[in-house]
């Protein structure tokens, strides 16, 4: 099994764009009070900023630290171009969002190519055509070939950066030493919250997993954690990897400045979302059948609702009036700070045969929405117009022309078509190009 990890890839795309962050501390997220990193450079990182960590937090580290926004319709194109020259290597290979990917490399035995010949010619491939750095790593299972990975990679340590191999392949006594010398936090899926579970059971190694007895374990972390935590303790892990072609779904999420209040608010933020999707969808000549809406309140606490129809959709005003629907059936009690809008279980856009306006029915009964709203010729109009609209943002960019819901009081913007929102919101006053 092969995994490989793009290094700080947000933010070495915008050096890789603007030469003269070359060697500045960068990093990519929301700078609002309520941002995050998403992405830090090494020269970042040196001052202690790091990827999740309160934007708030990492200009505290690191003063001088240049704040990006992010553009996440040119991290999308260097992923595709990243996955293009790994299934250059082999076609079984399964992403892991924009910069990392699982490969395995069992069908190379047939080529004659060793796993570390690969593993190196990937990696020049990847500096030299998309000059990007990378960890590669080389183990039995994904477990071992993800810990493997975020070895071969450069760290910091006291403020300097020390390099890595860049290729690290796990043998059989280095498996043995990393379960014997691992925190349990250093394992896929244990989160801050388990881990503190673990330490609190006096549970804080790998090799104290090995030991307990999985039904005890069990009773504290359900039965499937500590089936999936046992096997790792011995080095085990079945996942196979899953050959995906083409995106599992498309969405768009805003965290606000300012929390929405009221049905009104949140229903024409939703159409402004809807819009992106259904063009994101539009662009990849898909139309989608499920619909999912999220949204997290003041208190951090979400709610989620999905629809899934018997034909897909591809259209702004279909996609918001599910939206529309969706988030009628949910009780908002408070004021909301996060608006998501995704879609999935895609059909290629030619396999749709069941046209918008046989209608929709959503599952509660206080949100029915007929799309049969959008009828006739109204509906043939729309589609005309749609079609038109994106015929000259193919053309002009993104930003060209939008339709009404697209509008903000400078134009169409930037941010929000870019997917840049999802991080955090922009600060008041910031000028977009
Ligand atoms: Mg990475």
């Amino acid at each position: 099994m092969l995994h490989v990890d793009l290094d700080a890839f947000f933010a070495s795309v915008e050096i890789l764009d603007d030469p003269s962050l070359v060697g500045k501390p960068v990093a990519v997220g929301g700078s609002g009070d309520r941002g995050v990193v998403a992405s830090a450079s090494y020269e970042a990182r040196r001052f202690g900023v790091r990827s999740a960590m309160p934007s708030v937090m990492a200009r505290r580290l690191c003063p001088d630290l240049i704040m990006l926004p992010g553009r996440f319709d040119r991290y999308e194109e260097y992923s595709r171009a990243f996955h293009r020259v790994v299934s250059d290597l082999t076609p079984d290979f399964e992403p892991l969002g924009l910069d990392e990917v699982f490969a395995d490399l069992r069908s190379l035995r047939r080529l004659n190519v060793r796993p570390i010949s690969g593993a190196r010619a990937l990696r020049e491939r990847i500096r030299d055509e998309l000059k990007l750095e990378c960890g590669i790593g080389l183990g039995r299972n994904k477990l071992f070939a993800k810990l493997a990975s975020k070895k071969a990679k450069p760290r910091v340590v006291d403020g300097q950066l020390v390099d890595a191999r860049g290729v690290y392949w796990v043998n059989r006594a280095t498996e043995e030493r990393w379960i014997n010398e691992m925190p349990v936090e250093a394992l896929w899926g244990v989160g801050p919250a388990t881990a503190a579970k673990l330490r609190h059971l006096g549970l804080p190694w790998v090799r104290d997993l090995a030991r307990i007895d999985e039904a005890s374990l069990a009773r504290h972390l359900g039965p499937a954690m500590a089936m999936t935590l046992a096997a790792y303790a011995r080095g085990e892990d079945a996942r196979e990897v899953v050959v995906d072609r083409g995106a599992k779904s498309v969405g768009h999420d805003q965290t606000f400045a300012r929390s929405l209040r009221g049905h009104d608010e949140i229903v024409s933020e939703l159409r402004g979302h809807a819009g992106v999707v259904a063009r994101a969808l539009r662009e990849r000549h898909y139309v989608a059948r499920t619909i999912s809406v999220v949204v997290r309140f003041d208190d951090l606490t979400s709610v989620s609702r999905s629809q899934t129809l018997a034909f897909g959709v591809d259209d702004d005003v279909a996609i918001a009036s599910i939206g529309e629907a969706l988030v009628s059936s949910i009780h908002i009690e408070q004021a909301v700070r996060l608006l998501g809008i995704h879609a999935s279980n895609f059909l290629e856009r030619s396999q749709n045969q069941v046209q918008l306006s046989f209608g929709i029915e959503t599952p509660s009964t206080n949100a029915r929405v007929a799309a049969s709203a959008i009828s006739g010729a109204r509906q043939a109009g729309h589609e005309a117009l749609r079609d038109a609209i994106d015929e000259v943002r193919q053309r002009f960019g993104r930003t060209a022309l939008g339709s009404l819901s697209d509008l903000g009081p400078t134009g169409v913007d930037p941010a929000t078509q870019q997917g840049r929102a999802a991080f955090g919101p922009e600060p008041s006053g910031y000028v977009t190009d």
